[in-house]
């Protein structure tokens, strides 16, 4: 008997772990809810955390079996759990972060603890990544910190397909599941721990409110979904819309990589097929709709643009290794300077910031569709980040707590990364004074200005050029415009030279 232990895999298809444990059988699935792990959790995170389990139950149960919820610390359920399966494995997925390593250590400690001589062998693997963050080292055996070169590697190395997906007959059925839990929860001190078979708490039962944000489809259906519109079409024009927030022209799988909800060798798979239809010409129509529409001069070449999207699948395993490395960046510079950088504690544009009422029509655009859709387009969150770090000279850690709660995608290791990167702290090669300009970022990625006019009601109607222009307007103007939107919070000029002057006095220049 294998139990297996559900973390951020919420699927049963492409699943190495579970795909593992089949060969031994029969396997009992479960998921703990870690109140260690849900402190950092943001209501978005948790509706699609919990819609995702509903699913992944429901997998199982027209597999005839169930799924385990526990609630409270996995160090005490898991054990409880092998001890009363008298399970001969416990098996999971391995976890990368700090957090995640220390948890996983003290799980497997107290099994041995309370279990002595009937513990379980304890069995884990590698898949939420199509290569483990300790296989690709540089020649001289350090791990990467420049992602051009770990891409060269992480591109040429051989893809494992997708793994397989268990039946029926390799799992506990759900009547004996049902009777090894009565018999756990007879015994629980129900105060701070519950096991349960497939009852699943809603978002009030977790201390998390409504998230403002609509949901979106969650589990693996939603996933594939997902993935199969975009490998229709947008993939193959990804390389020359990827940066145009207005387009929408992106996957969107990024909560599903994050939870697992689809493994990492199911999206490359479709990859390969797409490169297959590219390679033959069957694309062009993808294409033809691109050119016949507004796209500019860009030229479109669809294998390129697939292996554009492979990229991005890189640069997830990229960050992740180097969180792995180096577990303490999630709080710490990667990068020393000399001297402490200087941030500022400036708490009133920090709460412009958030609220998306800058005066800056891209950065306020983007803060507002991370609330109202618990997302934001790649380009504009390094917008926002280069804003929030350079501009307003606030540390990266205040971004990266408010992107944690309110993304529905959050990951540490690219959450950490992207701030990282932005606040020139990161493994980025790029100097610090690579500053974005928020009124030509804007004006080069939503000429037509409709990604600001979706999120800023406040600048529908505007002519696109005094939008791209707002910082130059005199106020009788902009009041004249659009008396609503607020005036720019800082001068970004001025700005960039304290930003410039700040991190000078970091290096020890000044
Ligand atoms: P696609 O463009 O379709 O890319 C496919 C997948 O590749 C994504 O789903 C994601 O898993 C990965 N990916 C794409 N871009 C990046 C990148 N720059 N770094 C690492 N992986 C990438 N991504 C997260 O998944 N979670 C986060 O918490 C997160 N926080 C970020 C914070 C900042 C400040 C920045 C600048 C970027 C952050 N990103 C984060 C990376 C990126 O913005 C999102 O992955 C992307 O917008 C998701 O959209 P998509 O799924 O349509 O991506």
């Amino acid at each position: 008997m294998d139990l297996f232990w559900h973390r951020r895999d919420l699927r049963v298809a492409d699943n190495v772990g579970l795909s593992a444990a089949a060969d031994h059988g029969p396997i009992v699935p479960c998921f703990v809810l870690d109140d260690a792990v849900l402190e950092y959790a943001g209501p978005p995170r948790v509706r699609y955390l919990l819609a995702s389990l509903a699913e992944l139950r429901d997998a199982y149960r027209e597999r005839g079996s169930d799924l385990i919820v526990g609630r409270g610390d996995p160090a005490e359920i898991i054990p409880q759990l092998a001890a009363a399966l008298g399970a001969d494995r416990a098996v999971w997925n391995r976890g990368y972060s700090g957090l995640a390593r220390e948890r996983d250590a003290r799980v497997e400690e107290s099994l041995a603890a309370s279990l002595g001589a009937e513990s379980p062998d304890v069995e884990t693997h590698h898949d939420a990544v199509l290569h483990d963050p300790d296989s690709i080292r540089t020649n001289k055996g350090d791990p990467y910190s420049v992602f051009t070169y770990y891409w060269k590697k992480w591109r040429d190395r051989d893809k494992a397909p997708p793994a397989s997906t268990p039946s029926s007959g390799d799992l506990l059925d759900a009547e004996r599941l049902r009777a090894v839990v009565d018999d756990i929860a007879a015994d629980l001190d129900a105060d701070d721990t519950t096991i349960s078979v497939g009852t699943l708490p809603t978002i009030a039962d977790l201390g998390f409110a409504e998230p403002e944000a609509d949901p979106i489809s969650a589990g693996t259906a939603g996933a594939r979904d997902r993935l199969s519109s975009f490998v229709e079409a947008d993939i193959f024009r990804y390389e020359a819309l990827r940066d145009v927030p207005a387009a929408s022209a992106t996957s969107d799988l990024s909560q599903d990589l994050s939870f697992g909800t689809i493994g990492p060798r199911e999206v490359y798979a479709a990859t390969e097929d797409a490169m297959e239809r590219a390679a033959a010409g069957d694309a062009d129509d993808a294409v033809a709709d691109l050119e016949g529409g507004d796209a500019d001069s860009e030229e479109v070449d669809p294998v390129s643009s697939v292996r554009e999207f492979r990229s991005q699948l890189a640069w997830r395993e990229f960050y992740l290794q180097v969180l792995f490395h180096n577990p303490g960046t999630v709080s710490r510079n990667y990068k020393s300077y000399e001297h402490p950088i200087d941030w500022r504690d400036d708490p009133d544009t920090l709460a412009a910031w958030k609220r998306g009422e800058t005066g800056y029509p891209i950065v306020d655009a983007g803060m507002r569709q991370l609330r109202t859709e618990a997302d934001m387009h790649n380009r504009v969150r390094m917008i926002v980040a280069s804003f929030l770090t350079k501009d307003l000279l606030v540390d990266w850690r205040e971004g990266y707590a408010h992107f944690r709660e309110h993304l529905r995608d959050h990951d540490t290791a690219n959450d950490v990364g992207g701030w990282q990167w932005a606040a020139s702290t990161g493994t980025d090669a790029q100097p610090y004074f690579r500053i974005f300009n928020p009124m030509t970022q804007g004006e080069r990625y939503d000429p037509d200005a409709g990604y600001i006019t979706t999120h800023v009601p406040e600048l529908r109607g505007v002519d696109p050029d005094l939008i791209h222009d707002w910082h130059e307007l005199d106020p009788d103007r902009r009041e004249a415009v659009a008396p609503a939107y607020p005036a720019p919070i800082v001068d970004h000029a001025e700005r960039r030279e304290d930003a410039l002057a700040t991190f000078e006095a970091a290096r020890g220049e000044a």
